[in-house]
């Protein structure tokens, strides 16, 4: 009867496991026809199980394109978002595979395992504790041996680590802090929101000689980025 029962499980699983490969496919050619190009970013968003990084009751929303609550008032991200993200990281970042790129706010740890799929190295920074557990909690059944979950003020970047290439935030404050800058490589490039109640997505480009040009994408929504830990 064991045995059954077993069985009957892991088909069970099974079938869920094939379920939400399609839905996550589906999911990958919406954030396609929504304008994001990159074939890489596209397969690493059909390969992340978003399911896994929200509460079991919104498990069945975890492929719509929304952000939904992960407690202490912060959200996951919309995974248009992530995606966007990524390729405007991606774009500027000859050799990814041997790239370091920084992420501040963790949250869950969604789009760092999205990031994962894709760069080197990945240095995640979250300033709420619980967040930086739970991300902990929810990346270890991926094994994922290139991401660095960090506890701490992303404000002032990850210091004492050698520049990174990319750096992506997933908070906006009023303006980017000068340590995210002082912690880009020179040729580097920075994806993060602007603003309060009116956001836009900026690109901070860094060119080879460490000059910096800044292009406004599109209009967004995150949370603050705020100071200190909690
Ligand atoms: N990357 C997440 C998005 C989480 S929301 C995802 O995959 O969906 C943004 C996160 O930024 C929140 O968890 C919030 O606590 C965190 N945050 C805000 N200000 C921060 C700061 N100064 N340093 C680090 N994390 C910060």
């Amino acid at each position: 009867m064991a045995a059954t029962r077993l069985t009957l499980i892991s088909t069970e699983d099974g079938r869920a496991a094939l379920a939400s490969q399609r839905v996550r496919e589906k999911m990958a050619e919406r954030i396609g026809q929504q304008g994001v190009r990159d074939a890489r970013v596209l397969a690493a968003m059909a390969a992340v199980p978003r399911h896994l990084f929200v509460d079991a009751a919104l498990a069945s929303r975890a492929y719509e394109d929304a952000a939904l609550p992960i407690g202490h008032g912060q959200t996951i991200s919309r995974p248009y978002i992530v995606a966007r993200c990524a390729e405007l990281l991606l774009a500027a970042i000859r050799e990814p595979r041997s790239a370091t790129v920084l992420e501040i706010g963790t949250g869950c740890g969604y789009a760092a395992a999205v990031l994962a799929q894709l760069f080197g190295t990945v240095v995640s920074v979250e300033r709420l504790r619980p967040l930086h557990e739970l991300a902990r909690a929810n990346l270890r059944p991926l094994r994922l041996p290139n991401v660095r979950l960090v506890f701490g003020d992303g404000s002032l970047g990850v210091p004492g680590q050698p520049p990174f290439d990319g750096i992506v935030a997933a908070a906006a404050g009023a303006e980017l802090p000068a340590a995210w800058l002082a912690q880009l490589r020179d040729g580097g490039r920075l994806v993060a929101p602007l603003g309060s109640s009116e956001q836009r997505l900026v690109v901070a480009q860094k060119d080879a000689a460490g000059r910096v040009s800044q292009r406004t994408i599109e209009a967004v929504r995150f949370v603050p980025l705020k100071p200190g830990t909690g």
